[in-house]
């Protein structure tokens, strides 16, 4: 225990009540504050700087891992955050939600060898709250202005880093978005006990004040079409992401208190931000005292569990088809929220809901692993007469989401897709089947990952520079 923390437990001890409150916050802060930046340093120093970096080849970004860490164990963290801002949009952000057990820490090689993982995410988001407390990091100054501007439908992490990456050379951007905030899913998918939402804010902030323009409760293809965005800027941006719920055809399928998880999770997160949110209010979208059952095994579905367990539910279920090796989603996740209390139904389907208006319970049926299908996950197959009954007062259905239908949306045939629905960009330049627009982040791969978006949209910036500047130059020869 350090000396400021030992005389602060001693002085506990003698006068527990008597000390004024809001000097008890500020001592425990500051022991906290000096715990956490030991912990960074003494975690940064753990890294061998083995000289085979996989940590750095497994993080989508490429983040310069060793270097930083370095940086932090000697104590220079601006160097440090200024090291991480130089490959990642939203270090804050990644070191907070990116499932790190399958990328950066799942491949130190002090892991491998059985000693534990350094911590590298809660390092990076270490170093860069520091750099937002601090105040070093400003809005960008744009030393020659250009004269061509990028419109940008989605203001997602894979729009605001293309937006970003753009406006540090000069170009006038506009994001388009039909929600009332920025942020895409980091602000109304990804719950606040996993990604606070005023960490997002600030980053959009620093946008809006680095000159980027948010016209906001826009839909492309509703407000406008596409085809007249076109005609307003020089190039264009897709990064819708996917919304599309996947469904389940079940009978009782239209019962009440059946929800989609991105309707749960919403008003969750509006609720969160100071929204009045009706539904939740008067208790639809509301777990407080329910028994509920979510569907599915992915991280939306631990998602849902785990905000339930924050809402008092009565009771919380997962229902997964497959066994707890074979779930979809992060391990650590399913860790948490076994901790939490939730309580998993592997190896288990619903064959039907039972209510009257309102659903009371779930008929739900077990199943086998089978041979491996063409994804190479076994098949779950249900086992007969082995039929079940759950009790359920509020069920989310967490399935995972597909594209919606793009070239219908927007009117406009000509855009690509692939048979998922997703948007057929050539990999190279990143433009769509129609010249001069470009697409990255979800709509492109599908439901994916917070860091992929980022790399997308800071790879399409690259991208559209280019474009940009090849057009400039033909239309001065052309003059
Ligand atoms: C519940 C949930 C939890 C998740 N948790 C994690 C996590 O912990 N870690 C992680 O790495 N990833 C997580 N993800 C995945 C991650 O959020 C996405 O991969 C990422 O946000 C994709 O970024 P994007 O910019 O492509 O799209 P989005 O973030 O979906 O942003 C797209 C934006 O486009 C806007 N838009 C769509 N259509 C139109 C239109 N026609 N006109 C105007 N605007 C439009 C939308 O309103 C939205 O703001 C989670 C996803 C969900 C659903
Ligand atoms: S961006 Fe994600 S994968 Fe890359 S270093 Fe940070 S936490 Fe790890």
């Amino acid at each position: 225990m350090s000396e400021k923390m030992l005389k602060f437990v001693n002085i506990e001890k003698q006068n527990p009540n008597k000390r004024n409150v809001k000097k008890r916050v500020d001592d425990f802060k500051e022991i906290y504050d000096e715990f956490i930046h030991n912990k960074a340093k003494e975690q940064s120093s753990r890294c061998s700087q083995c000289g085979v970096p996989f940590c750095q080849v497994h993080c989508p970004l490429h983040n310069n891992i060793p270097d930083w860490l370095k940086l932090t164990a000697e104590g220079r963290i601006r160097e440090a955050s200024d090291l991480a801002h130089s490959t990642n949009n939203m270090p804050e952000i990644c070191g907070r939600i990116c499932p790190q057990d399958r990328l950066c820490e799942g491949n130190c090689v002090i892991e491998k060898s059985g000693h534990g993982t350094v911590t590298i995410g809660s390092i990076e988001k270490y170093i860069t709250d520091i750099a937002w407390e601090k105040g070093w990091l400003k809005p960008i100054k744009v030393t020659e202005e250009q004269n061509q501007s990028v419109g940008i439908i989605g203001a997602g992490p894979a729009g605001l880093a293309c937006a970003e990456e753009l406006r540090k050379v000069g170009y006038k951007i506009t994001i388009y978005d039909r929600y009332d905030r920025p942020g895409g899913l980091l602000i109304y998918g990804i719950p606040n006990f996993k990604l606070e939402k005023f960490v997002v804010e600030r980053r959009t902030n620093l946008l809006k004040k680095s000159g980027i323009k948010f016209q906001l409760n826009t839909e492309i293809g509703k407000n406008f079409t596409l085809e007249e965005l076109k005609n307003k800027h020089d190039a264009i941006l897709i990064a819708t992401g996917v919304y599309k719920p996947r469904e389940i055809d079940l009978p009782g399928n239209n019962l009440k208190n059946i929800f989609p998880a991105m309707e749960f999770l919403t008003a969750s997160n509006r609720k969160g931000l100071g929204d009045k949110v009706e539904s939740f209010d008067n208790g639809t979208l509301n777990a407080k005292n329910k028994n509920i059952v979510v569907i599915g095994g992915g991280d939306t579905a631990m998602d849902c569990v785990r905000t339930s367990v924050r809402q008092d539910a009565k009771s919380v279920k997962c229902i997964y088809r497959r066994d707890k090796e074979n779930m979809p989603g992060s391990a650590r996740e399913v860790y948490n929220a076994e901790e939490e209390g939730v309580e998993f139904i592997w190896l288990s389907a619903p064959k039907k809901f039972i209510g009257l208006k309102k659903v009371f319970s779930v008929v739900i049926e077990k199943m086998k692993l089978d041979k491996a299908d063409s994804s190479g996950r076994k098949r779950p197959v249900p086992i007969l007469n082995s039929d079940f009954e759950i009790k359920a007062d509020l069920v989310i259905k967490a399935l995972g989401f597909d594209p919606e239908n793009l070239p219908k949306l927007f009117n406009n045939s000509n855009l690509n897709v692939s048979k998922w629905g997703t948007i057929k960009i050539n990999l190279k330049s990143m433009e769509t089947s129609i010249p001069g627009i470009f697409a990255a982040g979800d709509i492109v791969r599908g439901a994916s990952l917070v860091v992929w978006a980022i790399r997308d949209g800071r790879d399409a910036a690259v991208e559209i520079q280019k474009y940009l500047e090849k057009k400039k130059i033909s239309k001065i020869k052309a003059a």
